[in-house]
């Protein structure tokens, strides 16, 4: 596989290479220089999910991971279930949360854990992550107890719910926990100037989990295909696919999907009032604002990372521009949208509901819906029971935590601040 710097296209690396440095020069995002078409997508749609994924990520990354190493990551990394469920008689929702931290960032940051121990073998890495709630959890379950690779994972104090940072503020050894003065995107612009900093870019091997990593990207693709399996041969006519989004990557993974031919009508980008996207997609101008808060907090960006991708994929002409719809959806909606869901006899939360409001007010005659539902209600626990007015149980993973004790060390928005402290990390280690 071979991809290119979208800021420099003189730099192209192979996927090994974009999953160890993350980000290229000038803080460039690597993408695929060619997307391949698969050829009988319904015979592919027949295979069951592990194998399905294992042969289409093949087909995007090629031999170079060396014969059986990718089914061995896939089989490790994908070792749960993305069922499609149906809440009305055209509407249909893909859970992405039966992974171990209930959200659908499980499958990108398990694919990217498995791919970086293997290609890093013993050299150690520092993976410096932003967390908007729940990268994070995935991300330090995904690398938790693996030799030789420190994570260090930075979020917006009390700016994401308490369950999503018991999810991965308890677990300590490797993991390393920082809550900073500020909200996501001052998390994200402390990443990009480490990843900026040689000092500690090359000392710490820096590495970084976002969605800015392709190989998460990558892995994302295989659940759009394992969707439309679950629906029938009429319902994929005319399938409208629903995002909730905030960096993007889940909506540029679909269009990657849609660019392998996926049969997908048209994709609608729903946001929170963090609406830099669908005003951009309406007025053409690019106009990000002051970022803020909402009760899908992992939607609270007012400056997508992934965004370039997607433009690249509509300048290289594998996607019409014409089939991605953006449209944000205001607290009140949002909550609306919850409650219709509840009465429909779906219990959701406010991210999937987000998109799910978009959606019912987008589809036309014909069409068939589906909807990501991206995260399990219950890491909203507070703000489902608040909107619904009704207790909801706690599953498995988010009870043994509950009690726990979060680890995380409080620190200011400079980066001054943040090079100390990893440097510190470092020092203990040797
Ligand atoms: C991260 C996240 C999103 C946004 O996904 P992007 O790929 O950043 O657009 C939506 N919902 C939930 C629950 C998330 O954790």
């Amino acid at each position: 596989m071979k991809l290119e710097n979208l800021k420099d296209l003189s730099d192209t690396v192979s996927f090994s290479q974009a999953v160890t440095k993350g980000l290229g020069k000038h803080q460039g995002l690597y993408f695929p220089t060619d997307i391949p078409k698969v050829d009988n997508i319904e015979a592919v749609l027949q295979m069951p999910f592990v194998e399905r994924s294992i042969f289409l990520l093949q087909q995007l990354i090629g031999d170079e991971l060396g014969e059986g190493v990718l089914d061995d990551i896939v089989q490790s990394a994908f070792n749960f279930s993305a069922p499609v469920t149906q809440v009305s008689d055209n509407i249909f929702t893909l859970e992405l949360f039966h992974g171990p931290t209930l959200a659908f960032k499980d499958f990108g940051g398990r694919f990217m854990a498995q791919c970086l121990s293997r290609i890093a073998k013993n050299k150690p890495v520092t993976i410096l992550t932003a967390t908007s709630g729940d990268t994070g959890a995935a991300v330090a379950h995904a690398f938790h107890g693996i030799q030789n690779i420190d994570v260090v994972i930075l979020f917006p104090k009390g700016k994401i719910s308490p369950l999503q940072e018991k999810l991965f503020s308890t677990l300590g050894d490797n993991i390393h926990t920082v809550a900073v003065e500020g909200d996501f995107d001052s998390c994200q612009a402390l990443v990009k100037k480490a990843f900026d900093d040689p000092e500690v870019r090359d000392d710490l091997h820096l590495n970084s989990a976002n969605s800015i990593n392709i190989s998460r990207l990558l892995a994302q693709v295989c659940y759009y295909f394992e969707a439309v399996s679950q629906l029938s041969a009429k319902q994929r006519e005319a399938l409208v696919v629903s995002v909730p989004s905030g960096n993007f990557g889940n909506l540029t993974a679909g269009l990657i999907a849609k660019a392998m031919g996926l049969p997908v009508k048209r994709f609608i980008a729903a946001t929170n009032s963090n609406d830099t996207v669908p005003r951009f997609l309406k007025t053409g101008k690019w106009d990000p604002k002051t970022t803020v808060a909402t009760i899908s907090n992992a939607m609270d960006v007012s400056q997508p990372n992934n965004w370039p991708r997607i433009e690249a994929l509509i300048e290289k002409g594998y996607i019409d521009k014409d089939i991605v719809h953006g449209e944000a959806v205001d607290e009140q909606y949002t909550q609306m949208a919850m409650r219709q869901l509840a009465q429909a006899g779906y219990t959701s939360e406010p991210h999937a509901a987000v998109a799910y409001r978009v959606l019912s007010h987008s589809l036309e005659q014909g069409e068939t819906g589906l909807f990501l539902g991206t995260a399990h209600p219950a890491k909203f626990r507070e703000t489902v029971e608040n909107v619904l007015g009704q207790p909801i149980s706690l599953p498995r993973e988010l009870a043994a935590v509950v009690g726990e004790d979060s680890l995380s060390v409080d620190l200011s928005a400079s980066y001054d601040d943040l090079k100390a402290h990893m440097q510190q990390l470092l020092k203990d280690k040797k």
